[in-house]
C-alpha cells in the first residue's frame, strides 16, 4: 500500500499520516523531516538543503528522488508507505514512478489530498511547534503539548520552525499554489485522488481520512 498525502502547508499532511500510519502498519515518510534530519547532521545534502528549506522553496528534485529511492527500499518499507511532502511538483510525479521500480512497491495507490482554505493554514502553521528530536508536531492550541513546552513523546524542548515564521510561510505558499497545486489535476485526471475537506478538528478529518482509506480497502 503505497499512499501520498497532498496539500498545502499547514494542511496536516503530517498529523493525519501520523495516525494512518500508526493504523495500517507502514511507515510514514516525510521528506522534510528527513531533509531537517539531513540538515541537523551536516551532511552534504542538509548544507545544500538549508538555505533553500529556509527561504520556503523547493530543494532539487534529484536530492529528493535520491532520498525516496533509498528510504522506500528500506526493509520496513516492504509492504508499503505513507509519503507526506512528495511528491510536489509534476517532475516529482514522474520521478516517483519510476523509481519504485528500485523497491518493492509497484505504484501509488491513491493520493490523499487535504483541501483547507488559506486562512485557516496560516493560523496553523504560526502556532505549529515541532520536536527537533523525534519530529511529533504541536500546535499551542489545537495539540498542546502537555507541560506547554516538551515533547509528550520524548520530552525534548520544542522549537518553532525556521520556516513557520510569517513572512516565509507566505513564500510558502505560493510556491505551493504555483508549483504543487497543479498536482492536483494530475491525479484527479489518472484516478487516484480523494479530495478530503481538511477543515474542522483533528479528529474530525481523522474520522473523513479514515473513511476514504476503509473504502479503498474493502474495494
Ligand atoms: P502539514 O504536514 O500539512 O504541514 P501538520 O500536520 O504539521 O501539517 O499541521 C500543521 C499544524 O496544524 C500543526 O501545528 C498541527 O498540530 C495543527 N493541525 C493539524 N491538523 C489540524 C486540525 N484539523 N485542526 C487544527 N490544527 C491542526
Ligand atoms: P510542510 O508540510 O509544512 O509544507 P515540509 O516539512 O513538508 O513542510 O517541508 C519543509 C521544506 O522542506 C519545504 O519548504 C522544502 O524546502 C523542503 N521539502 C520537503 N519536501 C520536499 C520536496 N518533495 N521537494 C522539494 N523540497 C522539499
Ligand atoms: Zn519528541
Amino acid at each position: 500500500m503505497l499512499l501520498v498525502f497532498l496539500g498545502p502547508p499547514g494542511a496536516g499532511k503530517g498529523t493525519q499520516a501520523t495516525r494512518l500510519a500508526a493504523k495500517y502498519g507502514v511507515p510514514q515518510v516525510s521528506t522534510g523531516d528527513m531533509l531537517r534530519e539531513a540538515v541537523a547532521a551536516g551532511t552534504d545534502v542538509g548544507l545544500r538543503a538549508k538555505s533553500i528549506m529556509d527561504a520556503g522553496q523547493l530543494v532539487d528534485d534529484a536530492t529528493l528522488a535520491d532520498l525516496v529511492r533509498d528510504r522506500l527500499g528500506q526493509p520496513d518499507a516492504t509492504g508499503g508507505a505513507i509519503l507526506d511532502g512528495y511528491p510536489r511538483n509534476t517532475a516529482q510525479a514522474a520521478a516517483l514512478e519510476s523509481l519504485l521500480a528500485d523497491t518493492p512497491l509497484e505504484a501509488v495507490d491513491r493520493v490523499l489530498f487535504l483541501d483547507v482554505a488559506e486562512e485557516i493554514l496560516v493560523d496553523r502553521l504560526s502556532k505549529r511547534r515541532a520536536c527537533p528530536s523525534c519530529n511529533a508536531n504541536f500546535h499551542l492550541v489545537f495539540k498542546p503539548p502537555a507541560d506547554g513546552t516538551n515533547c509528550d513523546r520524548c520530552g525534548t524542548e520544542l522549537v518553532q520552525r525556521e520556516d513557520d515564521r510569517e513572512a516565509v510561510v507566505r513564500d510558502r505558499l505560493q510556491v505551493y499554489a504555483e508549483i504543487t497545486a497543479p498536482l492536483v489535476e494530475h491525479y484527479e485526471r489518472i484516478g487516484l485522488l480523494a479530495r478530503i475537506d481538511g477543515a474542522g478538528s483533528i479528529d474530525d478529518v481523522w474520522s473523513r481520512v479514515d473513511n476514504v482509506m476503509s473504502m479503498a480497502v474493502s474495494e
